[in-house]
């Protein structure tokens, strides 16, 4: 068998090792048309069997309904930024936004290009290591964005929140297809497809088709959703192969039980890890309020510094890969994306274990 470590990379991240080995093993004829994914028209019956099967996998395993559009886009979640506020932002109706770390921050920046902003609570006071709550929004606004879960600092949304008739717009980058949720509950959701769902280059955006009808007309042709979601995703070249491995993600997905399969696995994974940091009598020191842990990014400091990099290098070394943490927060990350196996974890944990035992 093929050596494979344990990616705990934030993103891009681990893929189910099936999907990759049936892309490999496909990969120079596809399916006896004698040429390859990466150079088949986007315009073949193949092709199109690809994209319709990515949509209505979509549509199924995560529950998406009938009046919401399934759209693949480029430019990752960072063009959803502008886009966003582009076509739905609705002229003297501001947006409201929730701060909870850097990607709600980088929206926050583009959505004020397009109109006025209100940041209606931020945990920016303790360097993003909870999710706020009680909130107030204005209900006239245009729509409300909030990011589900916050790959740098390990926090994420428990339960969403209620913005009423105000359309809530979901940035699920870091945890989409994690947990079984109600989409009906959403104006819009979109994810990079890199962290929870497939390769970089192709972006999932999620629209309720009511929402389309609010871009401007003087939008460039390429910026407005309609464009897209007329054309099947497929007005220009799509991102071809990463929509082809995020189908086979899908797939995989399916067949291991489904968004409420994976939720219960990914549950196991997180009370590991957690209970591994909770019982190192302080050695690890998780950053996140407990309540308001993330189940695919969990962030942790060690004594020193010293120590977090002798940490990384010894993991390293037992196969355990990208467990350096991002540099707002220090310390280490372990990112247990849907794709981390229970062994992964496991193994994560025996060692944090050893290692707290032999440096403390
Ligand atoms: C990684 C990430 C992004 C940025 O995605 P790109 O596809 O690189 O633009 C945005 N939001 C969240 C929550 C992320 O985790």
């Amino acid at each position: 068998m093929v050596y494979r470590a344990f990616n705990f990379y934030a993103g891009p991240a681990t893929l189910p090792t099936e999907v990759l080995e049936t892309a490999q093993a496909e990969l120079l004829n596809y399916k006896g048309t004698g040429i390859s994914i990466l150079e088949i028209s986007h315009r073949s019956k193949e092709y199109d069997a690809v994209i319709n099967d990515a949509t209505s996998l979509v549509h199924e395993v995560f529950g998406v309904p009938e009046e919401y559009k399934v759209l693949w886009l480029q430019g990752g979640a960072s063009t959803q930024f502008y886009m966003v506020p582009a076509n739905i932002l609705l002229p003297g109706k501001g947006a409201d936004f929730v701060n909870t770390g850097v990607w709600a921050k980088k929206a926050i920046k583009e959505a004020k290009l397009y109109g006025d902003v209100n940041v209606v609570a931020s945990s920016e006071d303790r360097n993003f290591c909870y999710i706020p709550k009680d909130l107030k929004f204005n209900q006239d606004a245009s729509y409300v964005h909030i990011a589900s879960n916050n790959t740098i600092f390990g926090t994420q949304w428990q339960t969403y929140p209620d913005t009423g008739e105000v359309p809530l717009v979901c940035d699920m980058s870091s945890d989409i297809m994690s947990r079984e949720l109600d989409v009906k509950k959403f104006g819009m959701i979109f994810a990079g497809a890199q962290k929870n769902m497939g390769p970089a280059g192709v972006t999932l955006v999620i629209v309720r088709e009511d929402l389309m009808e609010r871009t401007p007309e003087d939008l460039p042709t390429m910026m407005k959703y309609k464009t897209h979601a007329d054309k099947n995703s497929m007005f220009n070249t799509p991102s071809c192969f990463a929509i082809y491995i995020s189908k086979m993600v899908l797939e995989w997905l399916k067949s291991n039980g489904g968004v409420a399969g994976i939720e219960a696995r990914n549950r196991e994974k997180g009370a590991m890890i957690y209970d591994a940091i909770d019982n190192s009598n302080g050695f690890y020191k998780g950053h996140a309020d407990p309540d308001s842990r993330s189940l695919m990014n969990v962030t942790f400091r060690l004594p020193t510094e010293e120590l977090e990099a002798q940490c990384v290098q010894d993991g390293l070394a037992r196969g355990l890969v990208g467990l350096k943490g991002h540099r707002s927060v220090g310390g280490m990350r372990a990112s247990i994306y849907n794709a981390m196996t229970v062994q992964g974890v496991k193994t994560l944990c025996e060692f944090l274990k050893e290692f707290q035992e032999s440096h403390q």
